[in-house]
């Protein structure tokens, strides 16, 4: 049975650290960091991450502002909103909770977020300087799963990691960091996506298995090798009579088969999912020091 990497656990410590730091720069005096989330329009799960990422600010002494705009709101006025936060020095951080509507680019949008706040890590700048290995905000997702590996001492060094799903938030960025010059990293890395074919047999070869396609339980133990690394990045929600709540959270991953032959494996959920705001919450307080814009 394979060992459960804890996201819950994790991020709970990444946070408490975070805090113990909050709390030292009030001592110190100095300025407490502040981020800021532009919400669009009305979308329930937008509402839900926007909202967990402001509670998370609270808990750990972060002060936040939530802008909630209509979703009539033209891509001009969005702009401009975006213009005026970046220019707001009591502001360190800024997220545009997406997708956006249909009428605004979220290209222009993403683009017009300084780069010294962009703590999402969506920009070209920022995902320039990751791919370059500079200091840089990192997506919060791939971010998460950097340091899940680091406080597991996963070794990565000249192993063979095979990232399912090539997005930009998650697939793209992953397979640029496994394969950087550090830790973790130094890994060859094939990056698989719609077109690739013979996927279950390159499945098979990898020693870390990094899954973001997507799929509810589309990676099966038979694409598995044993005693890989399994890290499952999908979250679905299926209905579930016996629950509370009437559905329950699954995977991309078939958890309980692939934890047989794995050698470590993050559950859904309470693996990566938790890891995303703990990481929002460090860039965010890397912007407000200064660390790595300087
Ligand atoms: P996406 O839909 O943007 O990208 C999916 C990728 O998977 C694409 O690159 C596509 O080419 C690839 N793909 C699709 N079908 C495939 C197949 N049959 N074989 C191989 N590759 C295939 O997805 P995303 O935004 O990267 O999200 C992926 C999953 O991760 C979703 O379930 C999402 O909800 C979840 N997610 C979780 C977190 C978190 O915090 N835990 C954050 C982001 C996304």
């Amino acid at each position: 049975m394979a060992i459960l990497i804890d996201g819950k656990k994790t991020s709970q410590d990444i946070k408490n650290e975070i805090a113990a730091r909050v709390a030292e720069i009030k001592t110190e005096g100095g300025k407490i960091p502040h981020l800021a989330a532009i919400l669009v329009g009305s979308d329930g799960a937008s509402q839900t991450y926007v909202g967990a990422k402001v509670k998370a600010c609270h808990e750990i002494g972060f002060e936040s502002t939530l802008v909630r705009l209509d979703e009539t709101i033209s891509e001009e006025e969005l702009l401009a909103k975006v213009e005026d936060i970046n220019a707001n020095p009591d502001i360190d951080g800024l997220i545009v909770q997406l997708p956006l509507p249909k009428h605004i680019s979220v290209e222009k949008v993403t683009d017009k977020i300084k780069p010294d706040k962009d703590v999402d890590g969506f920009t070209p700048s920022n995902v320039g300087r990751m791919a370059l290995n500079w200091p840089a905000y990192v997506a919060a997702t791939p971010y998460g799963i950097v340091e899940l590996l680091k406080r597991y001492n996963i070794e990565t060094s000249g192993k063979h990691c095979v990232v399912i799903g090539r997005s930009h938030i998650v697939g793209s960025p992953m397979s640029i960091l496994m394969a950087r010059n550090g830790y973790p990293g130094n890994a060859t890395v094939t990056l698989t996506h719609s077109r690739t074919q013979n996927l279950k047999e390159i499945a098979q070869t990898a020693d870390i298995l990094i899954v973001a396609l997507g799929k509810p339980e589309f990676v099966t133990a038979d694409m598995v090798k044993p005693g890989a690394v399994v890290i499952d990045v999908g979250i679905h929600r299926v209905e579930d009579a016996s629950k509370k709540s009437g559905f329950r959270l699954i995977g991309d991953v078939k958890f309980d088969e692939v934890a047989e032959k794995a050698s470590a494996i993050t559950p859904v959920p309470g693996g990566v999912g938790p890891m995303t705001i703990a990481s929002l919450l460090y860039n965010t307080l890397l912007a407000a020091e200064k660390k790595v814009y300087g």
